[in-house]
């Protein structure tokens, strides 16, 4: 055991039923490093089978009293959360940094983000008020109710440790479900901190449990009966995994997967604000972002303007701890996967990309044991080459000449992860083909980072989502409810008002 280690005795336990759940003697655990030292800073409990059990079971108890709580209260309570994660803000951010390790203004803005997700959430009465037809037929009316379904489960990726599991279990409680979730066990705390001021603003408990841990506890939650419904972000062999398992038991399930997003750059557009953009997309958060922009499609002569511009805005850019306020990146989440990145930077070289700017030999004053990769940059990329097929998840910027729009167009279109695409021209008709033609779940017209307002919905096409709906927004309250149409007739209680016997299948045009 290293020194770091030794010093590392806070371990990080579930939370069930609104309190913590300590884990059992000799329970697995995991490391949480600050990915900037390298040092290991707590330990997370790994669930087995039993703790999934206890969290599901106090999330099936609360199920009825929350669902029988109208909207509107539900929504007040959401209302009160909203604002006391809008004053825990910086907490939170400083929480996501250490153990993310992304900038502390970066992680403000993935709190920012989340937030509008309950601002969505707080108007659910208005979303789930349903339909009514009135004399659908002759005395008969008919009307759709929205009603929750129950216990459901979300597993939650490292790179978004506050907003992506606040994209989902809002917007569930508001529907009237009860909630477990397994957050990554790269960066554990910030969902516990979600889920104790959840608790802190009445939200009662057994409504939002938290489960640590690996495949062990996510194989339970997607195999236990009282769990209705899986949401899961993160990698697509994952989501894979989740979608076919959660199906095989009868659960309704969404699960977002990777991405490969690219920017295709025209002539005409705007050169220096492509660059700008490109190196925002491509290196916020170290690349660690499902719609961070991995490829630069140039089409014709933008390439011999935009490379250079972009590879001295990469000169610029300042690479360090959070703990450095002036830092615009910061390292990678763990030591293996930037051992994967840099294997990734490696092959690029040896597949004869043109390495415009490495990031090998970054060096951070007193971060030596640090996970960071500098930003790279590669030109001449072609889809052949790794570099191109494969999600490296870091601040890998790869740029592909392609002779057209169109040319372009066919290149996404072949990808087989479809999360989302971006436009830079001064050409509307161009754009308007592109938004057209090309084939990913959002689209940005000089916008690099098409992420959807709260009110919208988020999620991909192709290998970048399994299942039928996207996440938040319409789509999620749709998720996280089921119809249930009622028929509805009250006869006169006169001997002439009795429905006579007719075997005939009953249409809107009988009497
Ligand atoms: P990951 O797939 O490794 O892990 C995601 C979750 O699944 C974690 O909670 C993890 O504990 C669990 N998990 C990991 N392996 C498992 C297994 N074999 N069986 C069951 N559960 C398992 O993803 P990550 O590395 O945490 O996050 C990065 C990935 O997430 C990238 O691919 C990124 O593109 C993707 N992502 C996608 C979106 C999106 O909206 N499409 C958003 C954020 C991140």
């Amino acid at each position: 055991m290293s020194p770091a280690q030794e010093i590392a005795t806070e371990l990080l336990g579930h939370f069930v039923a609104g309190a913590a759940l300590s884990p059992a003697p000799g329970a697995r655990t995991g490391e949480v490093y600050d990915p900037a030292t390298g040092r290991v800073v707590r330990r997370v409990a790994f669930a087995d089978v039993a703790e999934v059990d206890l969290a599901v079971a106090a999330a099936r108890e609360a199920f009825p009293a929350w669902r029988d709580t109208p909207a509107a209260q539900r929504c007040r309570l959401l209302l009160r959360y909203r604002e006391l994660l809008a004053s825990h803000t910086d907490d939170l951010a400083r929480t996501i940094a250490e153990e993310h390790g992304k900038t502390v203004p970066d992680a403000r803005g993935e709190v920012e983000r989340g937030l509008e997700v309950l601002d969505f959430a707080c108007g659910i009465p208005y979303l789930l008020r349903g339909d009514f037809s009135h004399d659908a037929a002759r005395g008969l009316d008919v009307y759709t109710l929205r009603e929750p379904l129950g216990v459901v489960a979300g597993i939650t990726p490292f790179n978004f440790p506050a907003m992506v599991p606040l994209w989902m279990f809002p917007i569930a409680l508001a529907c009237g479900n009860t909630f477990v979730l397994k957050p990554s066990e790269k960066d554990p705390s910030a969902p516990v901190l979600l889920a104790k001021l959840a608790m802190e603003a009445g939200l009662p408990p057994g409504a939002l449990n938290i489960v640590h841990g690996d495949a062990v506890a996510v194989t339970r939650l997607l195999e236990h009966p009282d769990v209705a419904a899986v949401s899961f972000v993160g990698s697509t062999p994952v989501a894979r995994f989740i979608y076919e398992t959660a199906a095989r038991h009868g659960k309704r399930v969404q699960a977002l997967g990777g991405a490969k997003n690219h920017m295709v750059v025209l002539p005409d557009a705007d050169l220096d604000l492509a660059a700008n953009a490109a190196i925002s997309a491509a290196y916020g958060s170290a690349g660690e972002r499902c719609m961070a922009v991995s490829v630069v499609v140039a089409v014709g002569d933008a390439g011999d303007e935009l490379v250079p511009r972009i590879a001295s805005r990469v000169d610029r850019l300042r690479v360090g701890p959070a703990s450095d306020p002036g830092a615009e990146m910061g390292p990678l989440v763990t030591a293996a996967h930037l051992g994967r990145v840099r294997g990734y930077v490696e092959r690029g070289v040896a597949e004869g990309a043109e390495l415009v700017r490495d990031g090998r030999g970054c060096a951070v004053a007193g971060c030596d044991q640090g996970f960071f990769l500098g930003p790279t940059l590669f030109d001449r990329v072609t889809p052949e080459m790794a570099i191109y097929r494969d999600e490296i998840f870091g601040p890998v910027l790869c740029i592909v000449r392609a002779d057209s729009l169109d040319e372009a167009i066919e290149l996404i279109n072949r990808n087989p992860w479809a999360n989302g695409a971006a436009l830079f021209t001064r050409d509307g008709g161009a754009a308007r083909r592109f938004e057209d033609r090309v084939e990913t779940g959002m689209v940005g017209i000089n916008v690099p980072i098409p992420v959807p307002a709260g009110h919208h919905s988020f999620g991909g096409w192709r290998a970048s989502l399994f299942g039928d709906h996207g996440i938040y927004g319409p789509e999620g309250v749709h998720f996280y409810t089921r119809p249930k149409v009622v028929t509805r007739r009250w006869p006169e209680s006169t001997p002439a008002g009795l429905p006579r016997v007719d075997l005939r299948f009953p249409g809107s045009a009988s009497p």
